[in-house]
């Protein structure tokens, strides 16, 4: 599967760049799934059988998604292939955070907020918050209330189970996916691909870091409950068997994330709140906000930008 570059789609008539097996005529099912209703799931638009959905549309949903694709909200799966696939190769290449999520999002954020004189306090729990007429004018975080002035704007940037307690009236997502990641302690030998999807297996993408060899399942409420060290052997078999490595297995670690994001079906994201809230100096941001997209580092990026323009205006007035 090569898509082209630019936004004109001519590898699906190239034999040697479309997925393979399928035919041309197949793809035609991208097209109908941009269209439709905003409570379709991907099952109502199109085809969720064939060699086009078993090799690309349903472990490349089921990855953005992180819920089974035919259930998945259709509209929340089209916006993900409008702003990849739909515009060609260039947009819908994989992208790996070098070298950690934290060097590529997290210290450059904090740098840019250090420069302006604003240092971020991590690691205080908000327990409780208290409103007065249309503002949020104070925050417990179990030292005793801090004042907000009416003027001073306040983004929650917390999960959605923690809004819902903080926030009256709040309506968020309450279902939630699993994600599960295994890590293996061994070098990757030289030329391994950074990134395998494996269609039919266990482990869903296989990973090559300098240090390791790691895996991520979505939708993974069905390896929620199986043993650790079945796991591990589980992945490791297949990996060696990818990447032809010995079988004994090497050291290993298995993280569950039982609530990793919210359900991406239709009924939940009907759900997510908008970033704005009913009193004036409050915002909400977080990959479960009304994004448009499913929750992902971009649509988290997306709210907390949304959230940023929103109360610096409301700072202005
Ligand atoms: C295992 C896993 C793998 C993933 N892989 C990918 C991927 O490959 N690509 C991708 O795009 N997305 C991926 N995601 C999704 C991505 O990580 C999220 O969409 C993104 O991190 C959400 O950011 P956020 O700021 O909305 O929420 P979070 O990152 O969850 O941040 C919420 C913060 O609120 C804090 N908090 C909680 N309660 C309180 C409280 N009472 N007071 C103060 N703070 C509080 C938490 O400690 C946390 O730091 C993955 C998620 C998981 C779990």
């Amino acid at each position: 599967f090569r898509p082209n570059d630019g936004p004109i789609p001519w590898w699906i008539v190239s034999k040697d760049r479309r997925v393979p097996g399928a035919s041309a005529l197949s793809h035609m099912a991208l097209t109908r799934l941009l269209m439709g209703r905003a409570s379709d799931t991907v099952a109502d638009r199109i085809a969720t059988s064939g060699l086009l959905w078993d090799r690309l549309l349903d472990p490349v949903l089921r990855a953005a998604l992180n819920t089974a694709p035919a259930e998945g909200s259709a509209k929340l799966a089209a916006a993900v292939i409008r702003e990849s696939l739909a515009r060609g190769g260039r947009a819908a290449r994989p992208r790996i955070a070098e070298p950690t999520l934290a060097a590529a999002f997290v210290d450059p954020a904090l740098a840019w907020l250090a420069k302006r004189g604003c240092f971020l306090a991590a690691g205080r729990r908000l327990r409780a918050v208290r409103f007065a007429g249309d503002v949020i004018d104070s925050l417990d975080f179990g030292e005793g209330e801090v004042a907000v002035p009416p003027d001073e704007p306040v983004i929650f940037a917390v999960p959605p189970w923690v809004a819902a307690t903080l926030v009256p009236g709040l309506t968020t997502p309450c279902e939630f996916r699993a994600i599960v990641n295994a890590h293996f302690a061994i070098a990757p030998p030289p030329g391994t691909p950074a990134m395998i999807g494996v269609i039919g297996g266990m482990a869903e993408w296989i990973f090559a870091f300098p240090d390791r060899i790691s895996v991520t399942v979505s939708a993974a409420d069905h390896l929620i409950d199986t043993d650790r060290a079945e796991l591990a052997a589980g992945f490791w078999a297949e990996i060696a068997a990818i990447h032809d490595l010995p079988t004994d297995l090497p050291p290993w670690q298995i993280v569950k994330e039982k609530r990793a994001t919210f359900a991406a079906t239709p009924e939940q994201d009907a759900r997510r709140p908008p970033a704005a809230t009913r009193w004036r100096n409050l915002f909400l941001a977080g990959d479960w906000t009304r994004t448009g997209l499913p929750a992902t580092i971009e649509g988290a990026l997306r709210s907390g930008a949304t959230a940023a323009r929103l109360a610096s205006a409301a700072a202005v007035v």
